[in-house]
């Protein structure tokens, strides 16, 4: 028996037999060609081929895993169409009369290293998205056909796996994932996790294991190979209470989220990518209670601008097809910082410069960001959250922002539709006062991950005080009750929003306190709903 750990990607479990995926394409050599014209038109007929092929795959997947996730398959096409790589390919047929199949890998083997390279965990995701575009390219040119040998379920493990070629797997035969090479914010893990297939990835993985039985602790972040007898019973057991627990849930998914006493619970999701909110639609959410939109932040070199940032919000409305999106206003700082901003170093970040006081400081990226949320309400239900209030004063500030932005493109003859505007209440100061705050807003949106480390001086982040680190806490259970208390006589409504939502042990209580939603992680949602229905 080995144990190996690995990085999840999605928690959830498989046994089986592995199938070892064979890397099968060996790395071309440096071929030259004659004819650099007859290249040329090969590489162009090729990449007009694949790119046929890539709309086929983009309107079957459509039905397999949805539109938005589906759209990978375009942006594999409009990587081929791009001037950067395609002006390459043909560059060195030209210039160093190669064939069109070596200058396709050499293209893509010089964007791929250089994503890899980056720092950006988003941008080194994007380098096995150039390998696939690559791959399919040569393969069409050089006639190769790469047969899936997967005929029985199995753990499939391979050194990595493409996007395209993730999806193109057939789910029923397939009963996990484990690759060598890979991230947590690959499109190929996003797809995994929609697929729900276990997998875990950066495990270093091993031909001599093809056909041997293992087990993957998605949870753990295991691979289990030959497991000996009582472990593979433990295993299996564990397996079958997770099959149990999926039908229950399953099941639930046309049910309307409400009490035994039909008070209807409506049931919203955390999302931080047009995925999540996929998925969320998917499983039926009442709306977007928390869409982290600072993520939006992270991968680029300088904030993302009011168009591009209008162009994220209107997909996710588009989505949710008129259900409401909430859109928190960056939380960045602490551990969620880029370069560009040039925040400081601090002793305390988590009681630093964060969130609104960043807003606050830098008023230009804030007020862009306060446009694009109006703008996007032109086109369903948009909601905005602004984190981390502790002071009357700084809802003042943020809501004259908001409506000198909205009167501005109001002036300008833009389109607007009424935005609702919420305070994430996750500081105990917050929770305090709310009764004063409750004034210049329209929801309360209860950050308990916050709310808990500030009320019980415990990081949230710091494993050694994770014992002292306890949601369920008189001392935070009450500040919670006190915030619905006032909000109900306020006529505010109120959602939780951090972590105790999907803790399904809190459930009973949150809705005995008055708290009118709940938002959480789609992975959660339908074991809440099952929750909320066995409520009184
Ligand atoms: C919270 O603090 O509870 C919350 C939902 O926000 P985040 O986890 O993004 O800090
Ligand atoms: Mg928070």
């Amino acid at each position: 028996m080995i144990t190996i750990s690995g990085q999840s990607i999605h928690k959830r479990l498989a046994i089986g037999k592995i199938l070892f995926m064979q890397a099968d394409r060996p790395e071309l050599c440096r071929a030259t060609a004659e004819d650099a014209d007859a290249e040329l038109a090969a590489y162009r007929d090729a990449k007009a081929e694949v790119i046929g092929q890539l709309h086929e795959l983009y309107k079957k997947a459509v039905d397999k895993v949805g539109e938005l996730l589906a759209h990978t398959f375009e942006i594999h096409a409009m990587m081929i169409e791009d001037e950067a790589y395609s002006g390459m390919v043909e560059s060195m047929i030209r210039n160093e009369h190669v064939t069109a199949a070596y200058a396709v890998a050499a293209t893509g083997r010089h964007y791929a290293q250089m994503l890899a390279q980056m720092e950006d965990p988003f941008f080194q995701a994007r380098s096995a998205d150039i390998r696939e575009i690559s791959d399919r390219l040569t393969d069409q040119l050089l006639g190769n056909h790469r047969e899936s040998a997967i005929s029985e379920p199995v753990i499939l493990m391979a050194e990595e796996l493409g996007p395209g070629e993730t999806m193109q797997l057939d789910a029923s035969l397939i009963l996990g994932l484990v690759t060598h090479r890979g991230s947590e914010n690959s499109h190929a893990a996003i797809l995994a996790r929609t697929m729900n297939l276990p997998a875990i990835t950066g495990v270093a993985i091993r031909e001599e294991w093809n056909g041997c039985t293992a087990v993957i602790d998605g949870e753990h972040g295991l691979l289990i190979v030959d497991p000996d007898a009582e472990t593979l019973a433990v295993y299996e057991d564990k397996l079958r209470t997770e099959r149990a627990k999926d039908e229950e849930l399953a099941a639930l998914l046309p049910l309307p989220s409400e009490t035994k006493s039909g008070v209807r619970v409506p049931l919203l999701c955390n999302v931080s990518c047009a995925a999540d909110a996929a998925l969320a639609a998917e499983l039926g959410a009442d709306g977007i209670g928390l869409f982290r939109s600072e993520f939006l932040c992270l991968g680029g070199s300088e904030y993302p601008t009011e168009e591009e940032q209008l162009a994220a919000y209107r997909n996710i409305v588009a989505t949710m097809q008129g259900r409401p999106v909430t859109i928190r206003t960056f939380d960045l700082g602490a551990d969620k910082r880029a370069e560009y901003m040039h925040l400081p170093e601090e002793r305390n970040p988590d009681l630093g410069f964060r969130a609104i006081r960043i807003s606050l400081a830098e008023e230009e990226p804030f007020r862009a960001q306060l446009r694009a949320i109006l703008r996007a309400s032109a086109f369903g239900t948009v909601r905005v959250l602004y984190p981390m209030i502790s002071a009357e004063w700084e809802i003042r500030r943020v809501d004259e922002m908001f409506r000198e932005e909205r009167e501005r493109l109001l002036q300008a003859g833009v389109a607007l539709g009424e935005v609702e505007r919420g305070i994430m209440i996750e500081t105990p100061a917050a929770a305090i006062v709310c009764d004063r705050l409750a004034g210049y807003v329209d929801f309360f949106s209860i950050g308990t991950n916050d709310l808990t480390q500030y009320v019980l001086a415990a990081d949230r982040q710091n494993y050694a005080v994770a014992p002292y680190y306890d949601p369920h806490h008189e001392a935070v259970t009450r500040l919670i009750a006190h915030v619905v208390r006032e909000a109900r006589e306020k006529d505010v409504s109120v959602c939780v929003c951090g972590e105790l939502a999907a803790d399904v042990t809190a459930t009973a209580e949150l809705l005995r306190m008055g708290v009118d939603s709940l938002s959480v992680a789609p992975n959660s949602l339908l074991a809440v709903k099952k929750a909320v229905r066995e409520c009184e």
